[in-house]
């Protein structure tokens, strides 16, 4: 029986969740055999014209040509799945959402002119239907993993939608921010890392993005009453990676505009 098709797409991003693929090292002999590359411009310069089983996408749509190349990857593809915090929210670069993109590109290319940007940098999902959300920054590779044996076996992939917290406890990791008084946006970020950063002593500050149904008011108030921070500390920890998701973006707009 034919293998199912496989695509990596990448639009603006860093590279680093494609080379999560990549980093699968043994188990990647393993997804080679269950599945065919047909189009990953990171690993071969091999490409095979489509329709894919299965297309990965990485990155965000912050030009027009993107805008239409979506369109084409979305016909091509059976199922997609969009991969790392660029392509589920946005990424780092949403951050031109929250001013004037000229005032960015004026400021960075001596002739600001030849850059021709659309004023948002978008999800995919703003574009076009999305099967599946991966999130992370970069991704987890064993949750690449599970995505790619669920769409194998054909059943949903079984990745946590609720805190960092949970998995604080699981590993038995000392709260940094209940112990040491260390800011931690933990409480309203998706698991995903196994709390690397507080295993670490330090706090998380949200590259897997929102968890399922974020208190993101009820934290904000404890690091405001608790930990002394201020509302523009509170705007930048939550315009990161993930600044464009809805629930981020919510928060730090009523930081900003110092709504409680
Ligand atoms: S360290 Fe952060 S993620 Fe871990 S339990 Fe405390 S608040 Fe939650
Ligand atoms: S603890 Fe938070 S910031 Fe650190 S890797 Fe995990 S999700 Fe990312």
């Amino acid at each position: 029986m034919a293998r199912p098709r496989l695509a990596v797409f990448k639009f603006a991003s860093c590279d680093g969740c494609q080379l999560s693929l990549l980093d699968c090292e043994d188990e990647l002999l393993a997804v080679v055999g269950e599945v065919e590359i047909a189009n990953f411009l990171e690993a071969s310069r091999e490409v095979q014209k489509g329709p894919y089983d299965l297309s990965l996408v990485e990155g965000s749509i912050t030009t027009s040509h993107d805008a239409e190349r979506i369109q084409q990857v979305r016909k091509q593809s059976r199922f997609l799945v969009t991969i790392g915090a660029c392509a589920t929210a946005g990424g780092i670069q949403a951050l031109r959402n929250f001013k004037d993109v000229r005032e960015f590109t004026a400021a960075v290319y001596a002739t600001p002119e030849y850059v021709s940007t659309l004023e948002a940098s978008t999800p995919i999902s703003q574009h076009v239907r999305v099967d599946f959300e991966l999130r992370g920054c970069p991704i987890s590779k064993l949750q690449l993993l599970e995505v790619l044996g669920a769409f194998l076996r054909q059943r949903r992939p079984n990745i946590p939608s609720y805190p960092v917290c949970l998995e604080c406890k699981r590993t038995g990791t000392v709260c940094v921010m209940a112990a040491h008084g260390t800011p931690c946006l933990g409480p309203v970020t998706q698991a995903g890392c196994g709390a690397l950063c507080p295993s670490y002593h330090r706090g998380c500050f949200g590259c897997f993005g929102p968890a399922e149904a974020p208190n993101t008011a009820s934290l904000g108030s404890w690091w405001e009453t608790r930990l002394g921070a201020t509302r523009p500390e509170l705007v930048r920890a939550f315009r990161s990676f993930n600044a464009y998701a809805a629930p981020f973006r919510t928060a730090s707009d009523a930081y900003e505009h110092d709504r409680p």
